[in-house]
């Protein structure tokens, strides 16, 4: 059996593709291990039953990891807490809480807060479509009220328990000031979905935010086989977190906390190589007049987004090469149309505010050689423009510039 109170404090100075290697498993070598281990136990043996109930009592208490070995797979699991413990380094946070999925992370998250009577949250579209329904369906009692980020400090309410921000967004790509909106936040935790940017492009709790969600499921699993969340933040925070996770019991799997850790350790070589693709892409889509428009952002990264002078939906029809599905952050390229897919569920109005034009493609740029890619893209793009064959570029052809931000 694993303890996992045994996983020791890191030292900070170590670089984050260091970290992303050897955090949450400095102590393997002291336990004779090079991998880390495996642990599917659901339960764990206690023959003193009153010491054992002393524990349940101190979690339901305070929310902190009961000392000793696990209780129970749905309070505590090692594997799991290896994964939580490297997150929490490489986001730079104190700890962190793992969850079955980004959206079972984002629930307990506002539970947390509604549960303490905070039941109105503050929230910058865009946000990923399902984020985006949970906080404007009310389905979990709050009210939500959407703003710009410069309308922050406004819509903040006596009973304003969260403000929600994707930097960048999904699928739009748009960036905001992340210290200056947490400024704006005053003494109301601001958590910052950082899936797109993941700590390898961008930190923001030492840019002011309380709290830092991740789809684990996109980048940090990274080979599209596993389906994960996490927040990383303080301690204080996290109690009220496990609490709610033990409560609603929307616990990571074992084996997905195992996948997550492998993924950790290549995040940061993914993240810049699948960059730098990107950024080839995006100069060439800024370039072709079957293009509109480029969204990239000033921070970089794998994901794009462009709208296509043609019909968009021939795109994603039309690639060979790339996988036209949701989801984002896998070795592999994926293309999808946001309004009919991911941010389907979010009512058109409110995607075309907030920048989600029918004409709009997201793209996850994979590990794939970018001549290969681009090949495939320009085939598809051909198709959306409804010709044929490529026309050739007339010179002194006047055509309108796309706009790249
Ligand atoms: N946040 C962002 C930015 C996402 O893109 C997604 C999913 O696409 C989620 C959260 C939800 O994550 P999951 O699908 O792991 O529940």
């Amino acid at each position: 059996m694993e303890n996992t109170q045994t996983t020791p404090t890191m030292p900070t100075s170590r670089s984050l593709a260091t970290e992303a290697v050897h955090a949450g498993r400095d102590d393997l070598a002291a336990l004779g291990l090079h991998a880390a281990p495996l642990d599917f136990s659901t339960t764990y043996p206690a023959r003193d039953t009153r010491a054992e109930a002393a524990r349940i009592d101190e979690f339901a208490a305070t929310g902190a990891r009961p000392d000793g070995p696990p209780v129970y797979a749905r309070l505590d699991n090692p594997t799991v807490a290896r994964f939580e413990a490297a997150l929490a380094r490489l986001e730079g946070t104190e700890t962190a809480v793992a969850f079955a999925s980004g959206m079972a992370a984002l629930t307990a998250t506002v539970l947390v807060r509604a549960s303490a009577g905070m039941r109105h949250v503050v929230a910058v579209r865009p946000l990923y479509g399902c984020s985006d329904h949970l906080l404007e369906s009310g389905l979990l009692g709050t009210e939500v009220t959407w703003t710009d980020p410069t309308g922050i400090a406004d819509a903040i309410r006596a009973d304003t328990g969260l403000v929600v921000v994707e930097s960048p967004a999904n699928p739009t790509l748009a960036e905001v000031d992340l210290a200056a909106l947490a400024d704006s936040c005053g003494s109301v935790p601001l958590l910052v979905d950082n899936t797109f940017a993941t700590p390898v492009l961008q930190r923001p709790h030492g840019l002011g935010a309380r709290l830092v969600l991740h789809s684990a499921t996109k980048y940090l699993g990274g080979h599209g086989d596993v389906l994960g969340g996490i927040v990383a933040c303080d301690e204080e925070f996290a109690c009220r977190l496990r609490q709610v996770r033990f409560a609603t019991g929307g616990v990571l799997h074992p084996l997905a906390g195992y996948l997550l850790l492998r993924g950790l350790a290549t995040l940061p070589v993914r993240v810049r190589a699948q960059s730098r693709t990107a950024a080839e892409l995006v100069r060439r889509l800024a370039a072709d007049p079957r293009v509109a428009r480029v969204h990239y952002p000033r921070l970089g990264g794998a994901m794009v987004a462009f709208e296509v002078e043609g019909d968009p939906h021939a795109v994603t029809a039309g690639v060979r090469l790339i996988t036209p599905a949701v989801s984002l952050g896998s070795v592999d390229t994926l293309i999808q149309h946001p309004g009919s897919i991911s941010h389907r569920i979010v009512a058109q109005e409110d995607r075309h505010s907030a920048g989600i034009s029918e004409q709009l493609l997201r793209m996850s740029v994979g590990l794939e050689d970018v001549e290969d890619l681009w090949c495939d893209l320009d085939r598809a793009l051909t198709l959306s423009s409804g010709r044929s064959e490529r026309r050739p570029r007339v010179t002194g052809e006047r055509r309108r510039r796309p706009a790249l931000r």
